[in-house]
């Protein structure tokens, strides 16, 4: 085997409703695919199609089994980086912590496996290979159907004694009196500013029936973004407290861990022509930051940051 091909790896992205998969080689994607992810029926009942497709990756760029320096996978969960045990996964895959996923990666190919929190991983990929190459403290924020968190400290990924430190900011608490979390608690980031409470946030407010937003059979937040930009009240209104829950957020993020970047991804951010400046300047505004201004900046690794992520974790 030569040097370039040992450096080639499996790569998994398990998320909510996708499960991707590459053959990665440093900051390339040989070749992917992505599947549904059916997480509500386990992960076990998705293995073997998983399986089915890391092959066919295999086959069509000819890279032997042989050449394959282990299987990284990103995860959506608190994760035992250590021993690589998933140690809890929020209403999805619930099977997930069960499974011994290292016997599985030596049954099938006889390769190690390696794991990561998915937005670890995709912090991992952007330092790496994206726009947070050159830092050494770097914070990721990912709106999407939660809020996703990590860091870089002086050059370290953020793990911690329980796996859980960085990853937790969507659980900042944002609003004493704010809406119950699935996470038990309230008010936190996620719940007042995420997709998965949107429908919620928006049907509460009072002027919901006057709104034009009545009339959407679904709402998500580029439907927000587009009738606020029509100049709807309600859109309006609930687009200004998502930006202000977002600055709180990254204020709160800044404030723990200290970076001189802050990288802004996930599907929200469709709409990053109003969200980056508007997070920009509230952090130019607030943040206690007497060295300098954190640079806030997007994401540029958009659906491929987690699997070049777990791809540089195994080398
Ligand atoms: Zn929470």
């Amino acid at each position: 085997m030569n040097e370039m091909e040992a450096k080639t790896v499996l790569a998994i992205d398990l998320g909510g409703t996708k499960i991707k998969m590459g053959l990665v080689r440093g900051a390339e994607i040989l070749s992917s695919t992505q599947i549904n992810s059916q997480a509500g029926n386990g992960l076990q009942e998705r293995l073997p199609e998983i399986e089915n497709c890391l092959n066919q990756l295999l086959d069509k760029t000819s890279v032997s089994i042989r050449d394959i320096a282990g299987l990284g996978m990103a995860i959506p969960g608190i994760i035992d980086s250590v021993d690589k045990k998933i140690l809890t996964i929020n209403d999805k895959y619930n099977d997930a912590p069960s499974i011994d996923l290292t016997e599985w990666a030596r049954n099938t190919w006889n390769i190690p496996l390696f794991l990561e929190n998915d937005t670890r991983a995709a912090l991992l990929g952007e330092w790496k290979f994206g726009n947070g190459k050159g830092y050494d403290n770097i914070v990721l924020m990912n709106l999407g159907t939660g809020i996703g968190t990590s860091a870089v400290i002086e050059g370290k990924i953020l793990r911690g004694k329980h796996f859980q430190a960085g990853i937790l900011g969507g659980h900042f608490m944002v609003n004493i009196k704010g809406d119950r979390c699935n996470c038990g608690n309230y008010g936190c980031a996620e719940t007042e500013a995420s997709t998965w409470n949107l429908q919620k946030i928006v049907r509460n407010h009072p002027g919901f029936s006057d709104s034009l937003l009545f009339k959407q059979p679904h709402l998500d937040f580029k439907t927000i973004f587009q009738f606020a930009a029509a100049e709807d009240p309600l859109a309006t209104l609930v687009c200004n407290e998502c930006l202000e829950i977002w600055s709180a957020c990254a204020l709160n993020l800044i404030h723990a861990y200290d970076p001189e970047i802050l990288i802004l991804g996930g599907g929200i951010m469709g709409s990053k022509e109003i969200i980056l400046p508007y997070i920009q300047e509230k952090v130019n505004q607030n943040a206690w930051a007497v060295w300098g201004k954190v640079k806030v900046t997007e994401a540029s690794l958009i659906n491929t940051a987690a699997l070049l992520g777990v791809g540089s974790l195994v080398i």
